[in-house]
C-alpha cells in the first residue's frame, strides 16, 4: 500500500495538496527547482473570483492588494461595461500567496525541498517504489506528464504581460479587456489595477499563431486608452509566460496523478488555473487519502474531478473557441448584439467568471421569472 506522495512542483496547486494531506498525517515531499517560494510568480496574474475564492478555504487574506467590481470589454469600437455593487474578484499578490501556503505546507508537516529540479529519470526512480504515489503540479509544461507519456495538450497561449507605477488609473476597480484578433490571435488583451497607480498590462497569443506575444504586446500599448494609461508610467518588470487552454485526456496512469496546469484544469475563456486547480488539488488529496486508507483506487480522481468539474471546463472550452473564431468584425457584431440583448445588465446581476453553468442555469431561472 503506497505511504509517500511526492509532489513535483511547489506552485499553488502543489503547495496546496501537500497542506490538505499533510494535514491528515500522510507523508508528503514535495520537490522544486525554483530557491525561493515565490520565485517567477510575477511571470502571472492574480485574478480570482470572490465566490471561488471563498469556497476553497485557503490563507489568501493577506495576499489581496485590490478588489474588482467590474469590468470593460472592448472589440474594436464596441464596449461593454460590466459593473457590479459587490466585489466580485481580488487581486492577489501572487508572490505573498506563495510565500503563504510555502509556511502553511512546513508547518503542516510538508516537506518541501526547494533548489531541486526533477529530471525524468528522478521521477522514474522515485514511481518504482510500489509505496509511493507522486502527483505532478509542475505546470504546463509538464516533466511527469513527460516522462510517463501522458496524452499532450493541443492548445497553448504565449503570455507577455509588464507591470508599470505611476500609471494613471481611472477606476482602480475595474479591469479593462481587449478582444479582437487586431489585437490577439484567439485570446485577449489586459489592464489590471494593482492599486491607484500600480497597474498590469498583458496579452495571450494562441501557440498556432504567427507573431508572437511580445509583439502583440507592443502593438497592445499602443491602444490609445492603453497608451494614456501609462503616459509617463515606469516599467517595473515584463515576462513572458505559457498557459494551456485545454485539460490532458488522461490525468492519471498507475500511481501517477497530474494536478494543475500539468493536468490542463484551466479555464480557456480567461486562462484562470487557480481555482479549477485548487479544487482538483482537493479531490486528489481525498482520493489519495482514501487510497492509502482503503485502498480506493487513484483513478477515482480522474472520475471525481471530471464529474464536478468537466462540464464547467469544457463550457469553457466552447464559449472559447466560439469567440476566438470570430473575426475583428464578427466579434464587435457579437459584442453590439450581446449589448443590444443586455448582457451588461444580466452579467452585472448574475454574472460567474468560473461557471458557465451556474450562469445558464440563472439566465433560464430568469427567464422563468420574467
Ligand atoms: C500571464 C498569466 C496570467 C494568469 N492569470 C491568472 C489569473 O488572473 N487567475 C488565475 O486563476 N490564474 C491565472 N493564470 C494561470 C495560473 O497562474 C496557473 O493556472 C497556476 O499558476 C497553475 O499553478 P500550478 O501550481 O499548477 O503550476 P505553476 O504555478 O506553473 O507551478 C509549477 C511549479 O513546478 C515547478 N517545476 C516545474 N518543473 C519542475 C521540475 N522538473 N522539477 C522541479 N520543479 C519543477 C516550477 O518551478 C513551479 O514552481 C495566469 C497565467 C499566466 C501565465
Amino acid at each position: 500500500m503506497a505511504r509517500n506522495v511526492a509532489i513535483i512542483g511547489a506552485g499553488v496547486i502543489g503547495l496546496t495538496l501537500a497542506i490538505a494531506l499533510a494535514k491528515k498525517g500522510i507523508y508528503v515531499t514535495v520537490y522544486d527547482s525554483k530557491k525561493r517560494a515565490s520565485d517567477g510568480a510575477e511571470r502571472a496574474s492574480g485574478i480570482l473570483s470572490k465566490t471561488g475564492l471563498e469556497r476553497l478555504h485557503i490563507n489568501y487574506k493577506d495576499s489581496v492588494v485590490n478588489s474588482l467590481y467590474g469590468a470593460r470589454l472592448h472589440a474594436n469600437r464596441v464596449e461593454l461595461n460590466v459593473k457590479s455593487k459587490y466585489v466580485q474578484a481580488y487581486v492577489l499578490d501572487r508572490g505573498r500567496l506563495a510565500e503563504t501556503l510555502y509556511k502553511d505546507a512546513l508547518s503542516s508537516g510538508a516537506d518541501v525541498l526547494l533548489g531541486r529540479r526533477m529530471y525524468e529519470n528522478d521521477i522514474k526512480d522515485i514511481a518504482r517504489d510500489p509505496d509511493s504515489i507522486i502527483v505532478g503540479a509542475d505546470g504546463a509544461v509538464s516533466s511527469v506528464a513527460k516522462a510517463f507519456d501522458f496524452p499532450g495538450i493541443k492548445e497553448y497561449v504565449l503570455t507577455y504581460k509588464a507591470e508599470y507605477s505611476r500609471a494613471r488609473i481611472e477606476d482602480k476597480h475595474r479591469v479593462d479587456l481587449f478582444f479582437a484578433n487586431s489585437v490577439s490571435n484567439r485570446f485577449f488583451g489586459w489592464t489590471a489595477p494593482y492599486s491607484d497607480s500600480k497597474l498590469e498590462i498583458g496579452i495571450g497569443t494562441s501557440n498556432s499563431s504567427k507573431g508572437n506575444s511580445r509583439s502583440a504586446f507592443e502593438k497592445l500599448i499602443k491602444n490609445d486608452l492603453i497608451a494614456s494609461m501609462i503616459d509617463g508610467a515606469k516599467q517595473d518588470g515584463a515576462h513572458a509566460s505559457l498557459i494551456p487552454l485545454s485539460a490532458r485526456k488522461k490525468t492519471v496512469k498507475g500511481n501517477v496523478l497530474l494536478a494543475g496546469d500539468a493536468a490542463g484544469q484551466i479555464k480557456a475563456t480567461t486562462g484562470g488555473g487557480l481555482i479549477f486547480g485548487i479544487a482538483c488539488a482537493k479531490i486528489a488529496s481525498e482520493v489519495i487519502i482514501s487510497n492509502i486508507n482503503s485502498n480506493v483506487p487513484l483513478t477515482a480522481y480522474e472520475n471525481e474531478w471530471r464529474k464536478a468539474y468537466g462540464l464547467d471546463l469544457k463550457l469553457h472550452s466552447l464559449l472559447h473557441r466560439y469567440y476566438s473564431r470570430r473575426g475583428t468584425l464578427g466579434l464587435e457584431l457579437l459584442m453590439r448584439t450581446a449589448k443590444l440583448l443586455g448582457a451588461e445588465d444580466f452579467f452585472s446581476k448574475y454574472g460567474d467568471m468560473d461557471s458557465p453553468k451556474a450562469m445558464i442555469k440563472r439566465f433560464f431561472l430568469r427567464g422563468l421569472a420574467d
